[in-house]
């Protein structure tokens, strides 16, 4: 597992020397905006790409594209309306109600297939732009239980990209092996913090966040245990 003292940050100045382009999953949460700058520090960030897939949180778009904007990047947003047709998990059913995680089950927010739906797309988009890097927030790390959040589900997809597109893409995950709180103190250090302010984390899609939903809970732990305010609270 890597600590966060092993994350290498390009610096700014290198990126004369080496252009490379890339695109960034951005869905307008706090993880992704982290990424967002985490690439712009080592690659020409080509686009950033939000999913509109019925989520139940619809102002999670609204974010993404103002985080794209106060940066400067180019934004698309894509949409997807299967993962609402199929429905079945409180992310795109408004009927059902978030539930938080029991013991041995994933939540009900676990929208099956989505991070392989999103990356394979994306990838698409990317074989369409010339680039083969591709930036995701994914994290197993505290996360959810998620199974493809999980590095071995990224490390077989980006194989499988590169044999079904013959290109060979990377997936990069910089949030991969962090803790909740270690992605806080790497967003202070890398100065996304005023990204973080447009971001939205709560699964009632809620500004000012409700603060008690699984989603909004979790991220005041990780912000708690790095000993940094959250900016989102301290704009609302
Ligand atoms: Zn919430």
């Amino acid at each position: 597992m890597r600590g966060k003292n092993e994350i290498r940050i390009t610096p700014v100045t290198d990126l004369a020397t080496s252009p490379t382009r890339c695109l960034v999953v951005l869905s307008g949460g706090a993880d992704s905006a982290i990424c967002l700058h985490w690439a712009l520090l080592r690659f020409e960030v080509a686009e950033a790409l939000t999913f509109d897939y019925g989520q139940r949180h619809r102002n999670e778009i609204t974010c993404a594209r103002r985080i794209a904007m106060r940066l400067g990047v180019p934004h698309r947003v894509l949409p997807i309306n299967s993962f609402a047709a199929l429905g079945g998990n409180s992310l795109v059913d408004t009927d059902l109600p978030v539930r938080s995680q029991e013991a041995g089950q994933l939540p009900n927010t676990f929208v099956p297939g989505r991070n392989l739906i999103f990356i394979t797309l994306a990838a698409a988009r990317a074989y369409g732009l010339g680039v083969r890097d591709l930036v995701t927030g994914v994290c197993q790390t505290d996360y959810s239980g998620y199974p493809d959040c999980r590095a071995t589900t990224m490390q077989a997809l980006e194989k499988t990209l590169g044999l079904g597109m013959d290109a060979e893409f990377r997936i990069h995950t910089p949030l991969m092996q962090l803790t909740k709180a270690e992605s806080v103190r790497l967003a202070y250090a890398i100065g996304a913090f005023p990204s973080l302010a447009l971001s939205l984390t709560c699964y009632e899609g809620r500004q000012p966040a409700c603060g008690i939903c699984p989603s909004c809970v979790l991220r005041a732990k990780g912000f708690a245990e790095a000993g940094l305010p959250d900016p989102l609270l301290a704009t609302s």
